[in-house]
C-alpha cells in the first residue's frame, strides 16, 4: 500500500496547492538535515519531498488520487513522456529551489537536472578509394550501437510493468543534499543510489536485456558519403551513436574518413596535380600526350616551345567542393626529360645541333650571361 502522502505533510486531501506548498516548506525547514539533528530527520525529510513531489504536481497528485500512485494505471506513460519523469520532475524543481532559497547563499539553489543521460558518441572509421571520396559514394557501414529496449520500454521490468517506484527518490531517480563548501552551503542533487537513478526498483527482470532497459544493437547502415570528402574529415551522424538513456538525447555517430591515395594524381583541397615527364622534343616542337585525370584517360596538347615547369591549368577538371558548388582545377607541371643512355650516332647529330643553334635561341641563358658580364 503506498504511503499516504497528504498525512506526511498534515493537510487536508482538499488541500490547496498554497496550502500543500505552504505545509512542505514548514515541514522542510523542520526536518532539513542539516537543521535537525535527530537520527530520523533525514528519513522524514526524504519522506516529505516524496510526498511534496507528487502532490505539487497537478498530473501526479491526479494520478495519486485516483489509482494511490504517482504514475497512474499504465507505468510506461511514466517513461516514454507525455506525463513523463522529466515533466513532472521539473514541476517539483520548480516548488524545490523555492524552498531552498533558504538554505543556500546561491540565488537560484541548485541545478535542475533531470536523470535522462544522453547517449554516447560512436567513432568508426571508413576508407574510401581517390575516386569515391571525389564523386562521393554510398557505403555500407557495420554499426554496433546500443538501443533502448523495446520490449520493456527501457524500464528493465519484465514486460515494462514489474517495477515498483523508488521509495527514496518518490521516482524522479535524483537526490538532493546539501554541502559546505567555501562558497557556503550548496544544494545539488546526485543520482538516487538505490535505484541508479531509474526512480524504479525492478522485480522481475526483462529477459530481453536482462533487467538493464538496453543492449547492443548490430545493424549495418547505409551513409551516403557527399563528393568532394577529403582525407581526416569527420562526418557526424545525429543520434546513430547509442540511444539515450531515460529520455535523454541519442548520441551521435562520427565517422572518421581516410581517403587512398592515387597512383599518379595528387590533391590539394580541389584541385589536382600531376607531375609530367615530356621528352624534351616534345616540348620543343609540341604534340599530344595521355594523362591520367578524374574522367579517365584524356588527351593533352603540349604547345611548341614549352619551357620546363610550365604549369598547365585544366579549368573545371578539378574535384566538385564540398557541400559548395563549384569543381576545382587540375594542374600539370610540364617536367621536360633529357634523353638518358644516348648513343655515338646520336650524340654526333647532338653535336651537329649545338653548333647550330646560337646563343640568341636560349633567351633565359642570354640574359644570365649579360648579367654575368656585369659582375
Ligand atoms: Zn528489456
Ligand atoms: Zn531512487
Amino acid at each position: 500500500m503506498a504511503k499516504n502522502y497528504y498525512d506526511i505533510l498534515g493537510v487536508d486531501k482538499s488541500a490547496s496547492a498554497d496550502e500543500i506548498k505552504s505545509a512542505y516548506r514548514k515541514l522542510a525547514k523542520k526536518y532539513h538535515p542539516d537543521l535537525n539533528k535527530e537520527p530520523d530527520a533525514a528519513n522524514k525529510f526524504k519522506e516529505i519531498n516524496e510526498a511534496y513531489e507528487v502532490l505539487s504536481d497537478a498530473t501526479k497528485k491526479a494520478n495519486y488520487d485516483k489509482y494511490g500512485s504517482a504514475s497512474g494505471p499504465n507505468p510506461n506513460d511514466f517513461f516514454g513522456g507525455g506525463s513523463g519523469s522529466s515533466g513532472g520532475f521539473s514541476g517539483f524543481g520548480g516548488g524545490f529551489e523555492d524552498i531552498f532559497n533558504i538554505f543556500t547563499n546561491f540565488a537560484g539553489g541548485g541545478q535542475r537536472n533531470s536523470t535522462a543521460v544522453a547517449g554516447n558518441t560512436l567513432t568508426t572509421r571508413i576508407t574510401l578509394k581517390f575516386e569515391e571520396a571525389a564523386f562521393g559514394v554510398k557505403k555500407t557501414i557495420n554499426l554496433v550501437r546500443t538501443v533502448n529496449c523495446s520490449h520493456c520500454h527501457g524500464t528493465g521490468a519484465k514486460n515494462g510493468t514489474a517495477y515498483t517506484t523508488c521509495s527514496d527518490c518518490g521516482g524522479s531517480g535524483q537526490v538532493r543534499y546539501a554541502q559546505d563548501t567555501l562558497f557556503g552551503r550548496v544544494v545539488n542533487t546526485a543520482p538516487c543510489k538505490k535505484c541508479n537513478g531509474t526512480g524504479k526498483i525492478v522485480k522481475d527482470k526483462c529477459e530481453h536485456c536482462n533487467g538493464k532497459g538496453y543492449y547492443k544493437n548490430n545493424s549495418p547502415i547505409t551513409v551516403d558519403i557527399p563528393a568532394g570528402i577529403d582525407d581526416g574529415q569527420v562526418m557526424t551522424l545525429r543520434g546513430y551513436g547509442d540511444a539515450g538513456i531515460r529520455g535523454g538525447p541519442d548520441g551521435d555517430l562520427q565517422i572518421i574518413v581516410n581517403v587512398e591515395k592515387h597512383k599518379m594524381l595528387v590533391r590539394d583541397g580541389f584541385d589536382i596535380y600531376l607531375d609530367l615527364p615530356v621528352p624534351f622534343t616534345t616540348a620543343m616542337l609540341g604534340g599530344k600526350v595521355i594523362i591520367p585525370s578524374l574522367e579517365g584517360k584524356l588527351e593533352l596538347n603540349i604547345p611548341e616551345n614549352t619551357q620546363p615547369n610550365t604549369i598547365l591549368k585544366l579549368k573545371g577538371k578539378g574535384i566538385k567542393r564540398l557541400n559548395k558548388s563549384g569543381t576545382g582545377d587540375m594542374f600539370v607541371k610540364v617536367c621536360v626529360e633529357l634523353p638518358k643512355n644516348v648513343d655515338r650516332k646520336l650524340k654526333d647529330k647532338i653535336e651537329q645541333l649545338s653548333n647550330s643553334i646560337s646563343d640568341s635561341n636560349f633567351e633565359q641563358y642570354k640574359r644570365y650571361q649579360e648579367k654575368l658580364k656585369t659582375l
